[in-house]
C-alpha cells in the first residue's frame, strides 16, 4: 500500500473511470479509492431476478458526440433500446416527449396542421402577460391542456412546491414535436450496454487497484502522500469542510420490488403526472434490455428534499447555490495537486456523454497530449 502512485482518483463513477483508464493507457500508476461498496458510482447497475437493476435511477447512454459514441463502444456493446417513456394521468396514457401521438389522443388532432392549431388556439385562450412563475411560463409555451395533464403535478412532485412558487425560469422551451416520433432524445447514438453498466466500468478500469467502502476523508492525508496529483470527483464542498456553506441538493428516493410476473407496465419508464400518486415515475428495468424472465424487478421513484448526508442526485442551480459554487470553486486555485472534476466536484447535471467529454478533455490536457 506503500506504493507511490502517479494519480489518486476519488471516486469509482464514470468520470474517475474514464480518468482512470486514460492515465493508465499513457504509461502512469494509479490508484481509485471510493467510499460505497461498489464500483460505478451512480451508473451502478446489479442483477436481481437476471435482471440489470439501476439502482441510482434509469440511466440510458445518448450523445451526439460521435468520438464520445466510439470510446464507450470500445468498452461496451449497446443495444438498440431507444427512450420512449409514456404518462399515466389518472389512467389516460400519453406518449412521449410531446408529439403527435399525444396531441392526438389529447385532442383527436390528426394532422401537424390540426395540432398546431389547437395548441396555438389554447396559448391565446389561456395567455399569461410576463409570466412570473412556472405555471404561466408552461402555459404560455403549451396551452392548458398540456399544463394541466402532462406538466402540472410531475412537476409539483418533482420540486416539492406548487407551480405557481417554482420561477418561470426553470423552463425555458417544452420542446414540442409534429411527428409520429416518441423517441426522447434527438441524439443519433443512443443506447444501454448489454450486461450492464457496472461490466462497462469494469472493463474502463481494468488492471487498475481499487480500494472500495473508504472514505477519501477518513485519511485524508494518508491517500495524499500515496500519489503526486489526487483526481478528485466527490462533493466539491466537502472537500473545503462546508467552510462557506453546504451545497443543496434535491434527492430521489426508490422503492424497488420483485413482482411475480413477467411485464407489468409493458415499458421501461412510465411518468405519474397528476398530483394524488406519491411518485414521479415507475421504472421497469427488465424493459431497457428487452428482457423476458419470469418475473420483474420495478422502482417507485420518489422526489424528496435533499439534507446532509442523504444521496445528493440533482444540484439545485440557484442563484443562492452556483454563488456559493463559485466561492468553492475561487479555492480550488490554490489546490495545485488536485484535479476536481465529475458532478460533484463541479456541482453541475452533467449527461453521461458529457462526463466522458469533460474527462478526455481534462486528462489528455494534464497528459499534455
Ligand atoms: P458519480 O457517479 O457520482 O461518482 C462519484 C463517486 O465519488 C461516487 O461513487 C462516490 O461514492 C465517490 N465519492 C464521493 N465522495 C467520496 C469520498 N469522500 N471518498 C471516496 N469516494 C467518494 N445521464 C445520462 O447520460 N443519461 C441518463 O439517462 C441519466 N439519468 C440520470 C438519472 C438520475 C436520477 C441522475 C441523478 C443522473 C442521471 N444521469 C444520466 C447523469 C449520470 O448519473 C452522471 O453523468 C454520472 O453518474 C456522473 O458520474 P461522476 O463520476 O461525475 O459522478
Amino acid at each position: 500500500m506503500n506504493t507511490k502512485y502517479d494519480f489518486l482518483i476519488v471516486g469509482a463513477g464514470l468520470y474517475g473511470a474514464v480518468f482512470a483508464h486514460e492515465v493508465k493507457k499513457a504509461g502512469k500508476t494509479c490508484l481509485i479509492i471510493d467510499k460505497r461498496d461498489h464500483i460505478a458510482g451512480n451508473i451502478y447497475t446489479e442483477k436481481v431476478e437476471d435482471i440489470q437493476v439501476h439502482k441510482y435511477g434509469a440511466h440510458i447512454f445518448h450523445t451526439s458526440n460521435k468520438a464520445v459514441w466510439k470510446y464507450v463502444n470500445q468498452f461496451a456493446e449497446f443495444n438498440r433500446y431507444i427512450n420512449s417513456p409514456i404518462a399515466n394521468y389518472l389512467g389516460e396514457i400519453y406518449n412521449l416527449p410531446f408529439n403527435m401521438n399525444t396531441f392526438n389522443k389529447m385532442w383527436g388532432a390528426v394532422t401537424p396542421d390540426e395540432a398546431k392549431e389547437k395548441i396555438e388556439q389554447q396559448r391565446k385562450d389561456n395567455y399569461v402577460e410576463s409570466p412570473q412563475n412556472l405555471e404561466g411560463q408552461a402555459i404560455n409555451l403549451v396551452g392548458l391542456d398540456i399544463y394541466e395533464k402532462l406538466i402540472r403535478g410531475y412537476t409539483e412532485k418533482q420540486w416539492g412546491r406548487p407551480c405557481t412558487e417554482i420561477p418561470a425560469f426553470i423552463i425555458r422551451r417544452l420542446p414540442v414535436r409534429f411527428t409520429y416520433d416518441n423517441n426522447y432524445f434527438n441524439d443519433p447514438y443512443q443506447g444501454i450496454p448489454i450486461g450492464g453498466y457496472t461490466s462497462m466500468v469494469e472493463r474502463m478500469i481494468e488492471g487498475i487497484e481499487v480500494v472500495l467502502s473508504t472514505d477519501y476523508f477518513a485519511e485524508k492525508e494518508k491517500w495524499d502522500s500515496m500519489a503526486e496529483k489526487v483526481v478528485y470527483t466527490g462533493p466539491i464542498d466537502a472537500f473545503f469542510d462546508y467552510k462557506y456553506g453546504v451545497l443543496e441538493y434535491r434527492s430521489l428516493r426508490f422503492e424497488t420490488e420483485v413482482l411475480d410476473t413477467p411485464n407489468y407496465q409493458g415499458n421501461a419508464v412510465v411518468n405519474y403526472t397528476d398530483s394524488e400518486t406519491p411518485y414521479t415515475r415507475i421504472i421497469e428495468h427488465k424493459h431497457f434490455d428487452f428482457g423476458t424472465q419470469p418475473k420483474t424487478v420495478i422502482s417507485r421513484e420518489y422526489s424528496e428534499e435533499w439534507k446532509r448526508g442523504d444521496e445528493p442526485y440533482y444540484p439545485i442551480n440557484d442563484n443562492k447555490n452556483n454563488e456559493l459554487y463559485e466561492k468553492y470553486k475561487a479555492l480550488t486555485e490554490a489546490q495545485n495537486k488536485v484535479i476536481f472534476g465529475g458532478r460533484l466536484a463541479e456541482y453541475k447535471y452533467y449527461d453521461m456523454d458529457k462526463v466522458v467529454e469533460v474527462a478526455l478533455q481534462r486528462v489528455k490536457g494534464i497528459l499534455g497530449q
